[in-house]
């Protein structure tokens, strides 16, 4: 080998360098449903979802998802399609020569909108997607799974385990009809979950008497969560806890609206069930507030709302310094595309105390991936093993649910 052609071949990599980001596009895409989703004000039967696909010069392709809610960020997919579009993520990137380069460039992602919030949270769904997106290209690179980034990243707080565990999801029993509800909780015993969670505070609905039957059918050894979401005023709570005690629930899930978070530093000490936080906990000033102000004994941390791994994995680990309780929760319609890094997060974390997600196959009546990682029974799922998020998504399955897009060439 001549030293002129060991240049030129050196050259050759270098210029060819397949790591460079050449294109990425924006799907807004809506998921069918199995069945209705009822909120206060309206229903649906699709789930609105933000899809991000990176691809690079070395012809690897990688998706992330985000779940733009306006009453949980603010966001909607508008808003996530036009804080993401003014962006020049291939510059951002740059070319990574490695997995490490790339988490610590992933780690200092920011988006202006995020960044000059107090709360902040305005771009986080958007800010998730783009970033699973790029770890999952990434991770297909360079040959690692996600949780191999998530092993890399070096959080104050965050314990990691040295091998991915398969993880144990809870079951939800959504608000519905009377009969469809105690049909559900006779399904999650059978099915042997260990925890459950159920709605509270809908409107027309007696809490008493329904989490009195739930308690019944699953038994005592069941954990049973509430959740309010954000439905009792601050001068309620204390009496409607104190009529649902006495079924031993685990805890108490945002009871109060985010306007009053700060009465649950008084109630906190009289409730006698420990309390959650899931619409007051999105972005990292709300982590530090939940903790400054002793408004929360858990926090429900959401991939999307969040802002992604990386955010997430902060406020776990302010969590885990300041002693508060974590769950790793999930948006419901969300696809395959979070299931999985949800998957990974929580097979490589420790102290999660309740995983919720890979409810896949349970709410969607169409996913994106050719694999089903929907839990099993017990709301046991395996640790995946990658590259990237470990699945392989249908570019078709996305472009039939997609209802506008939006390219962004880097070339
Ligand atoms: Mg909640």
């Amino acid at each position: 080998l001549t030293r002129h052609q060991f240049d030129s071949g050196r050259a050759a990599v270098v210029t060819s360098s397949g790591a460079r980001i050449r294109r990425i596009t924006l799907f807004r895409i809506a998921v069918p449903l199995k069945k209705e989703v009822k909120h206060a004000s309206h229903s649906r039967t699709a789930s609105e979802n933000l899809v991000v696909r990176v691809e690079l010069a070395g012809g690897q392709v990688g998706y992330g998802e985000g779940v733009p809610r306006p009453y949980v960020t603010g966001e909607t997919v508008g808003s996530a399609f036009a804080m993401l579009r003014v962006h020049d993520w291939a510059r951002i990137v740059g070319q990574p020569r490695d997995l490490a380069e790339l988490v610590s460039r992933v780690a200092e992602l920011n988006l202006p909108e995020i960044e000059s919030d107090p709360r902040g949270m305005a771009g986080n769904a958007a800010r998730c997607a783009v970033e699973l997106a790029i770890l999952d290209v990434y991770g297909r690179y360079f040959g690692e799974p996600l949780g191999k980034a998530i092993d890399l990243a070096s959080i104050p707080g965050v314990v990691k385990r040295s091998s991915a565990v398969k993880v144990r999801y809870g079951a939800a029993i959504t608000a519905e009809s009377r009969r469809k509800e105690i049909r559900s909780a006779i399904k999650f015993r059978l099915y042997g979950f260990r925890d459950v969670k159920t709605k509270v505070g809908v409107a027309g609905q007696h809490d008493e008497r329904r989490i009195a039957i739930f308690r019944k059918l699953m038994g005592p050894w069941v954990d049973l969560r509430l959740d309010a979401n954000e439905a009792w005023p601050a001068a309620e709570v204390l009496d409607r806890v104190a009529s649902l005690r006495r079924f031993s629930p685990s805890l108490i899930e945002q009871p109060v609206p985010h306007a009053e978070v700060r009465s649950l530093t008084a109630l906190r000490r009289q409730l006698g069930v420990p309390v959650m936080l899931d619409e007051s906990l999105c972005g990292y000033p709300d982590a530090v507030a939940a903790a400054r102000y002793a408004t929360a004994d858990m926090l429900n941390v959401r991939l999307s709302k969040c802002g992604g791994v990386i955010p997430s994995l902060r406020i776990i680990g302010l969590a885990v310094r300041k002693g508060l309780g974590l769950q790793l929760g999930c948006h419901p319609g969300e696809t395959a595309i979070l299931s999985a890094a949800g998957r990974h997060l929580a097979s490589r974390v420790e102290g999660l105390s309740y995983v919720e997600g890979s409810y896949d196959r349970h709410i969607l009546k169409q996913n994106v991936s050719r694999e089903d990682v929907t839990f099993g029974y017990g709301g046991w799922a395996p640790p995946l093993p990658g590259p990237g998020l470990g699945i392989q998504v249908d570019a078709s399955a996305v472009e039939a649910m997609a209802t506008e897009r939006c390219e962004l060439d880097y070339d």
